[in-house]
C-alpha cells in the first residue's frame, strides 16, 4: 500500500507537489510554496524595492506585479495603505523611499475619496525633500490629472514650512525628474503668508533681484542672498567664508570649487550624515584626511548611533558606500584614492551602528542563507552588484553580532558551514559568499540538517527567495518534524530577500514569521518574535 499511503501523507510532501490540504501555489523555480498575503507583499515591496528584477523577473515585470498587490491593497483598505506607506517610510525602515512614493502616488490616484485625501495629506511625511516631491510629482503626473485636490496638497508642502527650512530645501533640492520647484508652485500657485515667503516663491519663479554686497536684512533669506553670492565667487575662500556664515549646503557650490579641500573642510561641520558618507571618496583625494582632525571628526560622525538615526541613515547606503570607498575606485573606474584605514572600519562600525540597539533574546539560532543560483542575481535596492546573497550575509551578520548562540550556514542543495562573523570586515564577509558555486535549491535542508546532527535550534532563519523546488520533504514539514523528534518549539523566521509573492513559512502557524530583508526595523522584531 505504499504508493497509496505516500501521496497524501502531510509530513513529507516533495516540492515539486502542493502539501495536500494547504493552499500552496506553484513558485517560478517549478517547486510549490506559500503564497505571502498582499499586506506582506506591500511590505516586501516598500523595503525591497522591485529595482534590477531578480533571478526569474525582469524589473518591469516585477514592478508590475507589485504595483497590481499594491492596488489590492487599496481596494481591500485604502487607509491602512496610506499608514503602512507613512510608518516604512516616516520611520527610514527601507534603503529607498521611491517604493514608498510610488505606492502613496498609486493611493491618491486609485484609492476611493477617503484614501486619496489621506494619501494627499501624508506627502509631507513621505516626501520630506524636495527631491522625493518631484518623484511624486512625476508619478502622480503619469497617473492622474492635476485635479484640485492634488494643487492644494502640493501647495500646503510649500505654505506649511516654515519659511527658513524651505529656503533649506529651495536651494538643497533644485530639480529632479525634469521637475523643479518653479513647476511645482506654478502648478498649485500657493498664496504666500508672509513678505518672506512673498520673496522666496519669486526668487523661484522669477529669479532673484541682484546680491548686492550686504547679505539680506531678513535671517531667513539670507541662505539664498549666499547661494547666489557663491555663484560670483572668484576665489575658494570666498565660497568657504560664505558656508562658515550662512551654512551653505554642497548643492550650493558651485561645482568649480568642489575638488578643493578648504571648501570641504567649511562645510563639515554642518554637512548632512548621508552626504558625508557618499562623499568620503572625494574627501580622500582632495587630502582632506591629511588633517588628522578631519578624521576623527568623520570617523566620531558617521558611527555616532543618535545621527545615524536622526538622519535616517539606512544600513544598505553604508555597506554600499563601504563596498565603494575600500575598493579605492569608482564604479566606472575613472577615479582613483587610497582608502583610509580608519575611516573604512568607521564605516563597518556604522553598518552595525544604524540598526539601532537591538536586545538579544539569548536564543539558540541557526542562520540559514540560501545561496543558490537564483539569489546571485538582481540587485538590492539599485546597488550596483549587491545581490540578494550578499545582502544576506551581511543581514545575518546583525544577529551574530546581537546574540550569543549561533551558526551560520549556506544551502543550494547542499548544506555547509559559512566561514563569516561580524569580527570580519564586512565586506569580506559579503566576499567570502559572493562566489560560492551552488545551483539547486531546497530550502528544507537547515531543518533536516538539524535533526539528523542533534542540533538544537530554538530559531531557524532563513534568508531566501522561497524558489525551493529540489527537496523530498517540505520546509514546514521538516520544521514539525524537528519540533515533534526533539521536543523544542522551534520557530521559524523567512527573511525575504526578493519582493516576489512567495514564501516557505506556512500562513496559519503561529511559530512562523515572515519578515522583509533589510528592513531596519527586522533584528529586533527578530529578536522579540524568538522570545
Ligand atoms: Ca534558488
Amino acid at each position: 500500500m505504499t504508493y497509496l499511503k505516500e501521496v497524501l501523507n502531510q509530513k513529507k510532501t516533495p516540492q515539486t507537489e502542493p502539501i495536500p490540504g494547504t493552499a500552496q501555489v506553484a513558485n517560478s523555480a517549478g517547486g510549490y510554496a506559500f503564497a505571502v498575503d498582499d499586506w506582506t507583499r506591500l511590505n516586501r515591496f516598500l523595503i525591497l524595492g522591485s529595482e534590477g528584477g531578480s533571478y526569474y523577473a525582469a524589473e518591469r515585470a516585477l514592478t508590475a506585479e507589485n504595483a497590481q498587490a499594491v492596488l489590492r491593497c487599496i481596494a481591500a483598505d485604502g487607509l491602512r495603505t496610506v499608514r503602512e506607506i507613512v510608518t516604512v517610510s516616516d520611520a527610514g525602515r527601507a534603503p529607498k523611499n521611491d517604493p514608498a512614493i510610488f505606492a502613496l502616488a498609486l493611493a491618491a490616484s486609485h484609492g476611493d475619496a477617503e484614501t486619496r485625501k489621506a494619501a494627499l495629506d501624508a506627502i509631507p511625511k513621505v516626501c520630506r525633500i524636495g527631491t522625493h516631491l518631484f518623484k511624486f510629482a512625476e508619478f502622480a503626473d503619469g497617473m492622474r490629472g492635476w485635479g484640485r485636490g492634488l494643487r492644494t496638497a502640493i501647495g500646503k508642502w510649500y505654505s506649511e514650512k516654515d519659511a527658513s527650512r524651505l529656503a533649506y530645501q529651495m536651494v538643497k533640492y533644485q530639480q529632479r525628474e525634469g521637475w523643479g520647484h518653479r513647476d511645482l508652485l506654478r502648478l498649485s500657485h500657493p498664496k504666500p503668508d508672509s513678505e518672506t515667503r512673498r520673496i522666496l516663491y519669486h526668487w523661484v519663479t522669477q529669479g532673484w533681484p541682484g546680491v548686492g554686497v550686504e547679505p539680506h536684512d531678513d535671517p531667513d533669506l539670507r541662505l539664498v542672498w549666499a547661494f547666489e553670492k557663491a555663484k560670483t565667487a572668484t576665489s575658494a575662500k570666498e565660497v568657504a567664508d560664505l558656508i562658515r556664515e550662512y551654512h551653505l549646503p554642497r548643492e550650493a557650490v558651485p561645482t568649480g570649487f568642489l575638488n578643493d579641500r578648504a571648501v570641504w573642510e567649511a562645510m563639515l561641520p554642518d554637512m548632512p550624515m548621508t552626504a558625508l558618507i557618499r562623499n568620503l571618496a572625494t574627501l580622500t583625494r582632495n587630502g582632506f584626511f591629511e588633517n588628522k582632525e578631519n578624521v576623527r571628526a568623520v570617523t566620531a560622525a558617521i558611527t555616532d548611533r543618535e545621527r545615524l538615526k536622526a538622519a535616517r541613515v539606512h544600513p544598505i547606503a553604508i555597506l554600499s558606500a563601504l563596498r565603494t570607498y575600500s575598493q579605492g575606485k569608482g564604479e566606472r573606474g575613472q577615479n582613483v584614492w587610497n582608502p583610509v584605514a580608519k575611516v573604512v572600519d568607521a564605516l563597518d562600525a556604522a553598518f552595525y551602528a544604524s540598526f539601532g540597539n537591538v536586545d538579544a533574546s539569548d536564543k539558540r539560532y541557526l542562520l540559514a542563507l540560501d545561496v543558490s543560483g537564483s539569489m546571485s542575481m538582481g540587485q538590492i535596492a539599485g546597488v550596483p552588484g549587491l545581490t540578494p546573497r550578499d545582502a544576506s550575509a551581511a543581514m545575518a551578520l546583525i544577529t551574530a553580532a546581537t546574540e550569543p548562540e549561533y551558526t551560520v550556514m549556506g544551502f543550494g542543495t547542499e548544506f555547509v558551514p559559512l566561514r563569516i562573523s561580524p569580527r570580519q570586515r564586512l565586506d569580506d564577509a559579503v566576499k567570502a559568499i559572493s562566489n560560492l558555486p551552488f545551483s539547486g535549491t531546497d530550502c528544507a535542508l537547515p531543518m533536516v540538517w538539524a535533526l539528523k546532527n542533534k542540533v538544537k535550534a530554538d530559531v531557524f532563519v532563513v534568508y531566501t527567495d522561497s524558489e525551493t523546488w529540489a527537496g523530498n520533504i517540505h520546509p514546514v514539514q521538516a520544521l514539525r518534524q524537528y519540533r515533534d523528534r526533539t521536543g523544542i518549539p522551534a520557530k521559524l523566521i523567512v527573511v525575504g530577500m526578493v519582493s516576489n509573492g512567495f514564501t516557505i513559512a506556512d500562513p496559519d502557524d503561529a511559530g512562523m514569521l515572515d519578515v522583509a530583508g533589510f528592513d531596519t526595523a527586522v533584528p529586533q522584531v527578530m529578536a522579540d518574535f524568538a522570545r
